[in-house]
């Protein structure tokens, strides 16, 4: 992976274009020092990156890919570098997708790498959490290299910080936060440089600091934001390892991103602070940054950034409460990027192949859970019926049910499951559509109770107890007689129906009564319309 110093990795067409850039402003003797090779894995594929950027041209942008294509020659590499944080975000879920979609357009490779360096967060049913989520949303085992684990990489993450003390592009630092406030006399100004002549030796507790230059500018090339550029005089000289001699997030991304030979990083808006550092980072270590594409954010109804504590963010969540995982992805690819003309809900090998990462738009994506929730009752109502019933069986069997296990019927939930497919949106809520057929009684609903039982109700209830007692047992009849019933009261059906509904079902509104009475029988039917007749005396 990363070679011995001064030696690189022969035949890897990476070489071409690893080159040792001092940016402007750095101190002459900054030139001394290895280079480290960006790795010589994977470079098998054989589609160029070339083909995956005229394909990503936006119409208008041909100078900025030009000048892309001109740097980047090898097969396309992207990863997904989650962390194992006990769940798993919906937008790192679109950061998923835009990446395998982007690898799968280019015939390139994704690489799934575990952050797990952060070891007081880390689990192994984490990891496998995330491992679960992402072959629900499609992406299995064959879809990616790895997962490859930065904790494996630490020995990589020394070399690199060793490379870079010797090259003078880093030094020690024992400064504490205090010391820097009164200096600058402000919390807000951030590092001085104030050890840079300083020629400190390693020490506990000492940290070590990335010099950035003096002058310049950094520019980040992005697919998605065009050139982002940061002033170098603001960068400070930045932390890449703590006083313990761990490394930080920046440079151990970096480090393990050039290791895996990653052409495309494309990550979170969240991320672009970060790109200027580590782009320096990139080149200090000898190697030629990645395309950039940072996405937009994910905000709610209110344009704020989702947030664990407030939003509905876990995927593991809409998975339980029913949402299938195809209209899960085809809505989240929509964060960011549209269809042509006014498609939202398309097969998913339409959206892999009309996606393009340079039609992204830069500016916040509302993450709405109502439109997801129709997108989900679209993909619901696609569904044949046996797929539907088969989707379902997780909410009806088991210990989790309301009713008792035995109790659940297949027959009788496949005699009422395409009525039910059109009324539901996520699949959970197939619970309280059927619970009726199921439990022993029908649910107690307090409100739904008080709602229907009008003074009218116990002279309803009474006929149709009598009448139902010998009429055929069919959804027509049943619907012939109660029509009457209503009608001998100057009631119209929906009227007259209230009543029997909520002594049978429970509620006051579901499946269409007469099919579902049918369904659940003559036995059963009276002896629910007599034990509400009781309550009502
Ligand atoms: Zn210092």
């Amino acid at each position: 992976m990363i070679g011995a110093s001064g030696t690189r990795a022969s035949g890897s067409r990476l070489i071409a274009y690893v080159r040792k850039i001092v940016p402007s402003g750095w101190p002459a003797d900054a030139t001394g020092g290895g280079m480290l090779d960006p790795g010589d894995a994977g470079l098998d594929a054989a589609v160029p990156a070339t083909a995956l950027l005229e394909a990503n041209i936006s119409s208008g942008d041909r100078s900025r890919v030009g000048r892309l294509l001109a740097v980047t020659s090898s097969a396309v590499r992207v990863r997904f570098a989650p962390s194992p944080t006990g769940m798993f975000h919906v937008g790192n879920a679109r950061s998923l997708l835009f990446n395998w979609v982007l690898a799968r357009q280019s015939g390139g490779t994704m690489v799934l790498r575990i952050e797990d360096t952060d070891a007081a967060r880390n689990r192994p049913e984490w990891v496998q959490g995330i491992l679960d989520a992402m072959a629900w949303l499609g992406v299995g085992p064959n879809d990616y290299e790895g997962p490859l684990f930065q904790s494996d990489y630490a020995q990589h993450h020394r070399d690199a910080i060793d490379r870079l003390l010797a090259a003078g592009l880093a030094y020690y630092c024992d400064c504490v936060r205090a010391e820097v406030i009164a200096r600058t006399g402000s919390e807000h100004k951030g590092y001085d440089g104030f050890c840079r002549g300083r020629s400190l030796a390693a020490g506990d507790g000492r940290a070590v600091r990335f010099r950035t230059p003096d002058d310049g500018a950094t520019i980040v090339e992005d697919l998605v934001r065009g050139k982002p550029t940061f002033e170098n005089a603001l960068i400070e000289d930045f932390v890449i390892a703590r006083g313990d001699g761990s490394p930080v997030f920046l440079l151990a991304n970096v480090v393990d991103d050039m290791a895996t030979g990653i052409t495309h990083v494309i990550r979170a808006e969240e991320h672009l602070p970060n790109a200027p550092k580590q782009q320096l980072l990139w080149e200090a270590l000898g190697a030629q940054p990645p395309v950039w594409a940072h996405v937009p954010i994910l905000v709610n109804e209110k344009r704020q950034k989702l947030s664990k504590r407030r939003d509905r963010v876990a995927l593991e969540d809409f998975r339980a409460e029913g949402y299938l995982p195809d209209a899960m992805r085809n809505y989240l690819m929509l964060l960011g990027w549209a269809l042509s003309g006014d498609r939202e809900i398309v097969p998913w090998d339409d959206i892999v192949a009309e996606f393009r990462l340079a039609d992204v738009i830069p500016s916040p994506a509302f993450f709405d859970v109502q439109k997801l929730r129709a997108f989900n009752g679209e993909y619901i109502r696609a569904m044949p019926v046996s797929a539907f019933i088969g989707a379902c069986q997780p909410w009806l069997r088991g210990e989790a049910t309301p009713w008792r296990p035995e109790a659940y019927d297949e027959n009788a939930f496949a005699a009422v499951a395409e009525l039910a497919q059109t009324r539901i949106a996520v699949l959970s809520e197939i619970v309280p559509m059927v619970d009726f057929l199921f439990l022993d009684g029908p649910p107690v609903d307090d409100a739904a109770w008080a709602k229907a039982m009008t003074t009218v109700a116990p002279t309803i209830l009474s006929a149709v107890l009598e009448a139902f007692a010998s009429v055929e047992w069919r959804a027509e009849a049943l619907k012939a007689v109660l029509e009457e019933i209503g009608a001998q009261r100057g009631l119209k059906l929906g009227k007259a129906q209230a009543p029997v509904r909520v002594a049978v079902t429970g509620r006051t509104v579901g499946l269409p009564l007469f099919e579902s009475l049918e369904i659940l029988g003559r036995e059963r039917t009276l002896a629910r319309l007599r034990a509400a007749l009781d309550r009502l005396s």
